[in-house]
C-alpha cells in the first residue's frame, strides 16, 4: 500500500497534486512520501512486537538524509555499506549503537572510522577483514562488536545481480567453515563476538528461501552456543521483494515473514536484527517525468521521456518492471496502445519499458514511475552530462526539496582543467 492516489483525476503524493511539484521543481524528480515511509517501517517493527529486535533501513536503497531522518525519528538502526553511508546514518541523528556495517569491502579507514563514532556491529564477510578490525580496534584500545556473515548456500529465486545467498556469490563466509572462522575471533584481541549475519539476496517473492536460511542459522546458533560462544543477536538480513505490478502475485507481507523469523529463531533468546531497504523505500517513491516527443518507428511508437537510465537505471541493469502511470487519469475504457517508452540517453539500453499498453499521451504530459524509492536515486549518474535529479519529500499537504537539482555550472564545477593545459 501507498499513498499515491488519483484524487479528482489528478495523481497525488499524499495531499499533493504532482503537478504543482512539477511547476515547482520541473522535471524529471523522485518523490517521496513520508506516511508510505512510515507505515512501512511500522509494519516490521509491530510484527516483531514484543521479540526484542531492531528494524535497520538498509540506507544503499535510499539514502537521502531527510529519509533517513523520518525513520530515525521511529527508532530505526541503520545497515551501512561505506564510510559515505555511516556518515549519512550520523548526520540523520542514529546513534552509533543503532548502525551495523555490512559489505564485503570495508576498507581500514572505514573500520577506523566506524569505532571512533560507534558502532553496533561489524557483520564482517572474510578473515583478513577480521584480523584487520582486531588490528585496527587493538590499536586504538577498543573492543569491535561483530556478527559473522555466512553464506548458507540458499538460492534465493531471485535476479541473478541481486542473489547473495548462493555459495558462488562473493558474500559471507560458507556456512560449513564458520566454526572455524568463530574459534578465531573468539581469540583475537579488540573483537567481541556478538552474533550470526545473513542476507540472501534481494526482491524475495517467496518465503521458503528465508525459511530455509534461517533454519541453517538455527542448527549454526546452537552449535556455536555448544562451542562457548556467547550468540546474543541474529542479524537476518533484508530483501523481502515488493509488488512492481498490481496484476503480479504480492509478495509475501512483512508480518508473514517476520512468522518465519519466530518459527524458526523466535526461541533461542536472540535479539533479532533485520535489515529491510526495498520494502520500506521501494513503494514510498515515483520518479515523474515529462514526455518530451512521441515519435513514429518502423511498426512502433517510442514515447521519449525527459528521464533516462541515468535516473533510473532498474530497467536496463536488471530488466525490471515499473508500472508507468499518467499523472491526470485517464477516462475509464480510454483504449490502450503498445508503446516503447525510452530516454533521451545515446545507449539502446536506455529504454524502460517495450511495447507497454499505455493510453494516449502527449508532448508535455506528465507520467509517473512507481514504485521508484529503491535503488533509484542513489543509482544515478550524471551520464550524458544530465544533472541529478532533485528529490522531494511529501508530508501532508507540504512539500520539500531535499536534494536540489545541481545547476549547469554546479556540475561543470566540479572538473578542473590542470594549469599546463
Ligand atoms: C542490500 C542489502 C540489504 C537490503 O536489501 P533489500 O532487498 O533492499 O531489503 C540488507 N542487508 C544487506 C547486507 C544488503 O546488502
Amino acid at each position: 500500500m501507498d499513498h499515491f492516489l488519483y484524487r479528482d483525476g489528478i495523481l497525488h503524493a499524499e495531499d499533493v497534486p504532482l503537478p504543482e511539484i512539477a511547476a515547482a521543481v520541473g522535471t524529471p524528480f523522485y518523490v517521496y512520501s513520508t506516511a508510505t515511509l512510515e507505515r512501512h517501517f511500522r509494519l516490521f517493527d509491530e510484527a516483531l512486537g514484543d521479540t526484542p529486535h531492531l528494524v535497520c533501513f538498509a540506507i544503499k536503497s535510499l539514502s537521502n538524509l531527510a529519509v533517513l531522518k523520518v525513520l530515525a525519528g521511529l527508532g530505526a538502526g541503520m545497515d551501512v555499506v561505506s564510510g559515505g553511508e555511516y556518515l549519512r546514518a550520523k548526520a540523520a541523528g542514529v546513534p552509533g549503537d543503532r548502525i551495523v556495517f555490512s559489505g564485503v569491502g570495508k576498507t581500514r579507514a572505514e573500520i577506523r572510522l566506524a569505532l571512533e563514532g560507534g558502532i553496533r556491529q561489524f557483520n564482517v564477510e572474510s578473515e583478513p577483514e577480521l584480523l584487520a578490525i582486531s588490528e585496527i580496534a587493538s590499536a586504538m584500545g577498543v573492543t569491535a562488536p561483530i556478527a559473522i556473515r555466512v553464506n548458507p548456500d540458499v538460492d534465493a529465486h531471485t535476479h541473478e545481480k541481486i542473489a547473495t545467498g548462493k555459495s558462488e556469490n562473493k558474500f559471507g563466509i560458507p556456512i560449513a567453515r564458520a566454526h572455524i572462522v568463530y574459534a578465531l575471533a573468539a581469540k583475537l584481541p579488540g573483537i567481541a563476538v556478538k552474533g550470526v549475519d545473513v542476507h540472501i539476496g534481494s526482491q524475495l517473492t517467496e518465503l521458503a528461501p528465508f525459511e530455509a536460511a534461517f533454519l541453517k542459522v538455527r542448527t549454526l546458533t546452537q552449535a556455536l552456543r555448544a562451542d562457548g560462544h556467547a550468540i546474543e543477536r541474529l542479524d537476518l538480513g533484508g530483501g523481502l521483494g515488493i509488488p512492481y505490478t498490481r496484476s503480479n502475485d504480492a509478495p509475501p507481507l512483512p508480518v508473514e515473514y517476520v512468522g518465519v523469523i519466530k518459527a524458526t529463531l523466535g526461541d533461542l533468546g536472540c535479539e533479532i536484527e533485520i535489515e529491510p531497504g526495498r520494502l520500506i523505500s521501494g513503494n514510498a517513491g515515483l520518479l515523474v517525468s515529462s514526455v518530451i516527443y512521441l515519435k513514429e518507428g518502423e511498426g512502433r511508437k517510442f514515447l521519449i521521456l525527459d528521464a533516462a537510465m541515468n535516473d533510473l537505471v532498474r530497467p536496463s541493469m536488471y530488466g525490471a518492471w515499473h508500472d508507468i502511470v499518467p499523472v491526470v487519469e485517464p477516462a475509464p475504457g480510454t483504449p490502450l496502445a503498445p508503446c516503447d517508452v525510452v530516454g533521451p540517453v545515446c545507449e539502446t539500453g536506455d529504454t524502460f519499458a517495450k511495447a507497454r499498453a499505455l493510453v494516449p499521451l502527449a508532448a508535455g504530459d506528465l507520467v509517473a514511475f512507481r514504485s521508484a524509492g529503491a535503488y533509484g536515486a542513489v543509482m544515478a549518474s550524471e551520464y550524458n552530462s544530465r544533472p541529478l535529479v532533485p528529490e522531494v519529500l511529501v508530508h501532508g499537504d507540504q512539500f520539500a526539496v531535499i536534494r536540489a537539482r545541481p545547476s549547469f555550472e554546479e556540475m561543470l564545477s566540479r572538473d578542473t582543467i590542470p594549469e599546463w593545459l
